[in-house]
């Protein structure tokens, strides 16, 4: 019995991942991911037939996570393809589309790690990981005596337990694993999630003023750690809508650092419900948050609020009623993400009106050393390497097994 893998898109890349693995009778597709800007006209879609285009020539899709370098061509898969992602996955995207006033335009059926699924045979088992997407999966898939492990995007620095995942982790034949990171230098290295809690903690101590944390609504565990800072420095924390419906979907759990469905908004903080531009469209779901009025929520200085792009524009009333005197807006996103017109001319105006400005961001993503503990774990024959643009920085495991730049049809 072999595997056979071929990367469709994806290897010397960072995003736009379609990978395919298959054996004699079965096809699966692991992620479908868009490139940017891709996706919104049929046309421009990658050629694949039997996924995107003709008669259905697979007999599953597989999603690791919701970004939408991973599952942006989702909705292009044609009929009769089952989809299988974790139910966050799909909840943060089906909020994410709902806020939008769309329908995710695909209806998956939900993985649960350390439950495998077995297609044909193949068997593919859901492996949870760390990564700046929340309820990220790696899978480990396995035909016969052949197993091969995706990492997806994942990361050693958020509040999940690498060693545990290491531990859970076999030997395997082949590794196909992601290098996002590679291209920023032998030195990279990021703070962890609980070092950006502390350095929140400690900021605020240094502020009368108002806080806000500038993020992106699906970078759950960010949202968890403006959550974390603002308790501990007895600070009210409010949501915008978006970051509410995303911490809603995810199930935040701010006691166990760990996000379950069973809880619900009202644990977590107080709501803004403004309709941010008019972008929220179902006012049904707006009656179910413990929201409060902008007026009530900014009456005192000592909020912390999760603040997305979405909001930017609504934001301007709060500081119209809300002195930013000894205040403090966190950015917490990608250095590309804030250069953008309207958050860089925010962040501006922000100094302008006596906001300190601090970074509170560290990368979804492993360094080169941790990349280097998941190979020396799991040993594999050998190594693809996907979502990268160094691709030639795993040149250094040559002596002990393949790696394979250029991943076509490899059998394993
Ligand atoms: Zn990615
Ligand atoms: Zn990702």
């Amino acid at each position: 019995m072999t595997l056979r893998i071929n990367i469709i898109r994806g290897q010397d890349q960072i995003g736009g991942s379609i990978i395919e693995i298959s054996t004699e009778n079965t096809r699966i597709i692991i992620d479908a991911g868009a490139d940017p800007d891709e996706g919104k006209l049929r046309s421009s879609l990658p050629k694949v037939p039997g996924l995107f285009s003709g008669e259905p020539a697979y007999d599953a899709v597989f999603v690791s996570h919701y970004h939408s370098d991973h599952m942006g061509l989702l909705k292009y898969v044609v009929d009769g393809i089952p989809i299988y992602m974790g139910k966050e996955t799909y909840d943060i995207a089906r909020a994410m589309s709902e806020y939008k006033g769309r329908k995710p335009g695909f209806s998956p059926s939900f993985i649960e790690a350390g439950v495998p699924v077995i297609v044909g045979d193949i068997t593919v088992m859901p492996v949870l990981c760390d990564h700046s997407a929340f309820g990220t999966f790696m899978f480990l898939v396995q035909s016969g005596d052949k197993t091969v492990l995706y990492s997806a995007d994942f990361r050693s620095t958020g509040r999940m337990d690498f060693n545990a995942l290491l531990e859970e982790l076999p030997e395997v034949d082949a590794l196909i694993v992601e290098g996002t990171t590679l291209s920023r230098g032998p030195d990279f290295h990021e703070p962890s999630e609980q070092e950006l809690e502390d350095f929140a903690v400690e900021t605020l101590a240094k502020h009368k003023g108002p806080a806000v944390v500038y993020l992106s609504a699906k970078n759950v565990d960010r949202i968890l750690t403006a959550h974390n800072a603002a308790q501990r420095s007895g600070r009210r924390f409010i949501m915008d809508e978006l970051t509410a419906l995303v911490a809603e979907a995810a199930g935040l759990d701010i006691d166990g650092h760990v996000l379950r469905a069973s809880h619900s908004l009202a644990d977590l903080g107080e709501v803004v419900a403004t309709s941010v531009g008019g972008t929220f469209k179902d006012n049904r779901r707006a009656s179910v948050f413990p929201a409060v009025s902008e007026r009530k929520a900014f009456s005192s200085p000592d909020f912390v609020l999760c603040l997305t792009p979405q909001s930017l524009i609504n934001f301007q009333k709060v500081t119209r009623r809300s002195s930013f005197k000894d205040g403090v807006l966190f950015i917490a996103r990608r250095e590309n993400a804030i250069l953008k017109p309207a958050a860089s001319a925010f962040i501006s105006f922000m100094k302008s009106i006596g906001a300190e400005v601090p970074v509170l961001h560290t990368s979804g993503h492993a360094d080169g050393g941790t990349i280097d503990r998941l190979i020396r774990d799991v040993r594999p024959s050998a190594i693809i390497p996907v979502h990268t643009e160094n691709a030639d920085w795993f040149a250094r495991y040559e002596d002990e097994c393949l790696v394979i730049y250029d991943c076509r049809d490899y059998e394993v």
